[in-house]
């Protein structure tokens, strides 16, 4: 980068891994072979794109800083497998014509270093991008991964936990010290790895809606169900006291509990029996 002349951009998240034995570990939990076709966000100044172009069939690597790609250009020029992206992942469309082979790739994965200050919207934008990838493997800040890994009752479990675990199984596949990054981070790092599940946990017809129900009951953690339901449902005239008392019941929790309490499969109980009575009014 010294060569280049390139001051990294924090506001980026650009911190770099300079631990190959880091490199190769993240390819083992991936499994990438020379079958897989690899999705990488972000890859600066390609030390991971390199060891994922030896390893895989096919890398679709998406970088926004246009810096990054004209090194990236010189530095892979060897590799004809890899096509590089210069676009904001946020605002890729991957039903576009030209992400063709991503939708025919016999075992897709994203294999990604992501840039911590957006990782929860990069994961919901690939979830919901319909793609049909076997899994995701992505260093991220260790707090976020135990946040998508967390059991029900912790104090991890969060509406994050929720939307992610409703399709995905999730692992916490390695903790990563800051020595490995340049610049290093102020928080420590961990990779996690998403492998879809052959069946989401629980069949919700509509998921965004269903998140919504999630998140509106997480809205003050401290308070009841019962107090952030209320909140949501009678005060804005959704729903009358006991109709809400009524879908709680027929879902068999008890309004008293807090959020972080209740499993995928009673939030699915809930949602279902609120959308019954919202659909009958
Ligand atoms: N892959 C490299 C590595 O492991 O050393 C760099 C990882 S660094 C944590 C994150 C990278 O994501 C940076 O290169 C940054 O420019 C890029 N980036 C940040 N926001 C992005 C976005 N919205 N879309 C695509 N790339 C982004």
């Amino acid at each position: 980068m010294q060569q280049h002349g390139i001051v990294m951009k924090k506001s980026l998240g650009q911190n770099f891994l300079v631990e190959p034995q880091i490199l190769q570990h993240m390819i083992d939990v991936a499994e990438i072979d020379k079958n897989t076709v690899v999705i990488e966000i972000g890859p600066g100044i390609g030390a991971l794109t390199e060891f994922l172009a030896k390893n895989a069939k096919e890398v679709f690597a998406f970088e926004i800083d246009q810096r990054f790609i004209e090194i990236l250009e010189e530095t892979l020029v060897s590799y004809e497998n890899v096509s590089l992206i210069h676009q904001d992942i946020l605002q890729v469309n991957f039903s576009d014509e030209r992400y063709r082979k991503l939708h025919q790739a016999d075992r897709l994965v994203v294999v990604a270093n992501l840039p911590y200050y957006i990782t929860t919207p990069i994961i919901m934008h690939l979830l919901s991008s319909r793609l049909p990838f076997q899994s995701l493997v992505m260093m991220m800040q260790k707090e976020v991964a135990e946040r998508m890994t967390a059991k029900v009752g912790t104090k991890a479990y969060s509406s994050l936990t929720v939307a992610i675990q409703l399709e995905m199984d999730s692992e916490l596949a390695f903790v990563v010290p800051k020595s490995v990054f340049i610049p290093q981070p102020n928080v420590d790092s961990a990779v996690l790895k998403l492998s879809r599940r052959g069946k989401a946990r629980v069949e919700v017809e509509d998921p965004e809606k269903f998140q919504a129900l999630v998140q509106v009951s997480f809205k003050q953690r401290r308070k009841t169900l019962w107090n952030n339901l209320k909140n949501e449902f009678i005060q804005k005239g959704k729903l009358d006291e006991v109709q809400l008392q009524q879908v709680l019941e027929q879902s068999g929790i008890n309004p008293q509990r807090r959020a972080e309490t209740l499993s995928i499969e009673e939030y699915a109980e809930l949602y279902y029996h609120l959308e019954d009575v919202l659909n009958k009014l």
